[in-house]
């Protein structure tokens, strides 16, 4: 089996070396920068699976370097993670607006840290024999290729985004509190809070366009799909 390639950008030395030496033994093939302008010389060469990437660095800071890398469509689907410091929750709802997968805080366990990139990679492998589709309205979702139209036009989604779709798509009609979704989109390992699906509701429903109106908030309990698709 090939080895996933993991982009490591932090400039604390010792936690660059910590990260690089503990997904080096749980077999993964480790690229490492300790700047932003470093990883986006390497990301221009280099065809990478996942990338850990730190918000402060000397240079272009985290957020900037996600930015880039999202406008390459090259590169815009390579899954990231970002290292926020404790306490930074803004940071957070930051990365993940601008389309990171997750986000882990320092100082994390080794343990964590696998975990996380475990989750995140197996997401981005949409299972080949999965071939269905759904469609409410314009709306039409192609579980097995992971594609998602309004009419004719493809909606580019992160990931996260898809899967947050394809469960209110799934339970379509029926209430899901934002609990329920961070549990059942998120995975119970995450560390993120509500306000995090609110942030990535808000995101799906503009990327959606006029099918945006689709997904109702419920107030005060969560989101639902509606069925009435007219
Ligand atoms: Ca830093």
């Amino acid at each position: 089996m090939k080895k996933n390639k993991i982009l490591i950008v932090e400039d604390e030395v010792n936690i660059n070396r910590l990260i690089q030496y503990n997904l080096e033994k749980a077999g993964y093939f480790v690229l490492s920068s300790e700047n932003g302008a470093g990883a986006l010389k390497i990301l221009a060469s280099e065809a990478v699976d996942l990338i850990m990437l730190d918000v402060m660095l000397p240079d272009i800071d985290g957020f900037e370097v996600c930015k880039a890398i999202k406008k390459e469509s090259r590169l815009a689907t390579i899954p990231i993670i970002f290292l926020t410091a404790r306490g930074e929750e803004i940071d957070r709802i930051v990365g993940l607006e601008l389309g990171a997968e997750d986000y882990i805080v320092k100082p994390f366990s080794p343990r964590e840290l696998i975990l996380r990139v475990k989750t995140v990679l197996k997401r981005g492998q949409p299972e080949e024999e999965e071939k269905e589709i759904m469609a409410v309205g314009d709306l039409k979702v192609d579980i097995g290729r992971h594609k998602v139209f309004v009419g004719k036009e493809e909606v580019e989604l992160t990931s996260m985004e898809f899967n947050l779709l394809l469960t209110l798509l799934k339970r379509r009609g029926r209430v899901q509190s934002r609990d329920r979704l961070l549990n059942d989109v998120w995975d119970m390992n995450s560390e993120v809070t509500t306000r995090t699906v609110d942030t990535h509701i808000k995101c799906l429903r503009k990327k959606l366009g006029s099918m945006g109106e689709l997904i109702e908030t419920v107030r005060g309990v969560g989101y639902r799909l509606s069925e009435d698709d007219t």
